[in-house]
């Protein structure tokens, strides 16, 4: 079984809008084992929509348009369906009351130009829309389905959902089941001999790797004709992928680095502050981005200048003279001090060239010192970490801040 995705938008064309919809269906029907054989996105314009329409009905099995479905003058895909089956428009009256009343859910009366939506193209059935106003439209044309839902995704996926979705693993006869874990800490080459044999060619579930910022991720892609056995064997291999990576998995799924830390550090009931030089203050950012960080992140300081290391946290002016900013010293001072006057379990520092300048032949572009403290309840223990990263400015201070939260991950699992 295969599709077409149209999507239908002035905005779109225009470069306004970014077509997210198709990129979500297809990835939708892709799990459902139905190909995607191409996806076209065309202006708001009846004749367009109509040739659009007919060419994806003669190309697939299967047509999912979305867009067009508005109340005003510009939302045209209602009336290129009657076009394309030569009917006219009906009005659909259960569809009026349902518009009627979402309005008046919003404590709103319906303008007149929403009408519109309650018509339906006669021999076209109605799709329930309870995310919003329009509701969604299925023709037939020949053997090929063809479903037009709203632009808006918010409206268009739970729609999917509800009225294509459940029927295409069976008339399919295939479902593909993917699952993603994250590793942070090791090269794809070292991931990939831990993986071993799950990485062969022509296994089933399929096991890959990609790697972006430094996270090198675990792709599983189960493909079996019923959902039973797809679940079971994805199950299976993502049972024995962990096994073999241990630690060096963070999460899974949509799981982020700095989530994973914040989870870690909730369920031990542990707080943490930072002290940060290189990384201006990105180790704080990552694990504020993550609502109710408060939870377990005291703050931090962000001490770029000698000066205000020795101010702000107490370096003594001769480690720095000594050992220099980026050295072990330093950071692990910088650590020590922060815990102590943030009064947190656990502190980060960070300190390192990130360039271009600033190199030298002892302590070339990339240098990273990280030091991890840790006091409360446990052994004051306080670790060092030195790193050569590799790349630009950018790349090196994002590596070290992901560095940094995953010397606290590690030390919060053991
Ligand atoms: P429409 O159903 O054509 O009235 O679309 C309503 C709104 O949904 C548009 O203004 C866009 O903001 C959004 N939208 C429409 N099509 C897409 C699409 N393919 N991807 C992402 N957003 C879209
Ligand atoms: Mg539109």
């Amino acid at each position: 079984m295969n599709a077409v995705i149209l999507s239908v938008g002035d905005e779109l064309v225009l470069g306004q809008t970014v077509d997210t919809n198709s990129a979500w269906l297809s990835a939708r029907l892709t799990a459902s084992g139905v190909m995607t054989v191409y996806h076209k996105t065309v202006a708001d314009d009846q004749a367009a929509i109509v040739a659009a329409v007919r060419e994806a009905a003669a190309a697939a099995d299967l047509v999912i348009v979305t867009g067009g479905l508005g109340p005003t003058a510009d939302d045209l895909s209602r009336q290129a369906l009657a076009d394309v089956l030569g009917k006219p428009l009906d009005l659909h009256p259960p569809s009026l009351e349902r518009i009627r009343k979402f309005f008046k859910s919003l404590g709103r009366e319906m303008p007149p130009s929403n009408r519109i939506q309650a018509m339906v193209p006669r021999g076209g059935e109605i799709l329930d829309n309870d995310w919003g106003t329009a509701p969604g439209v299925k023709i037939r044309i020949g053997k090929t389905s063809v479903f037009v839902f709203p632009g808006v995704p918010r409206e268009m996926s739970p729609m999917f959902d509800r009225h294509v979705f459940p029927t295409l693993a069976t008339k399919s006869g295939r479902t593909i089941l993917t699952e993603t874990l994250h590793t942070f800490g090791a090269g794809e080459s070292t991931v990939a001999e831990k993986l071993g044999d799950l990485m062969r060619r022509d296994n089933n579930p399929t096991v890959g790797t990609t790697v972006s910022g430094g996270i090198v991720s675990v792709r599983i892609r189960s493909d079996f004709p019923t959902p039973g056995p797809a679940r079971l064997h994805l199950n299976r291999v993502e049972k024995t992928a962990a096994e073999r990576l241990g630690p060096l998995i963070f999460g899974h799924g949509p799981t982020t680095l700095q989530e994973a830390v914040g989870r870690l550090l909730k369920q031990a009931g542990r707080t943490v502050a930072t002290a940060e030089s290189c990384t201006g203050g990105l180790v704080a950012r990552l694990l504020t981005d993550i609502p109710g960080a408060s939870a377990y992140y005291r703050g931090g300081w962000v001490v770029y200048s000698d000066a205000l290391k020795q101010h702000e946290l107490d370096i003594p002016a001769s480690v720095l003279a000594a050992h220099g900013a980026v050295s072990e010293e330093t950071v692990r001072l910088l650590a020590l001090n922060a815990m102590r006057k943030s009064d947190a379990d656990y502190a980060l520092a960070v300190s390192g060239i990130a360039g271009p300048d600033g190199g030298s032949d002892e302590k070339p572009v990339g240098t990273v010192w990280i030091a991890l403290a840790a006091g409360g309840s446990s052994a004051a223990r306080t670790t060092t970490e030195h790193f050569q990263l590799p790349g630009d400015r950018d790349m090196v201070r994002d590596r070290a801040a992901k560095a940094a939260l995953n010397m606290l991950r590690l030390r919060l699992l053991a």
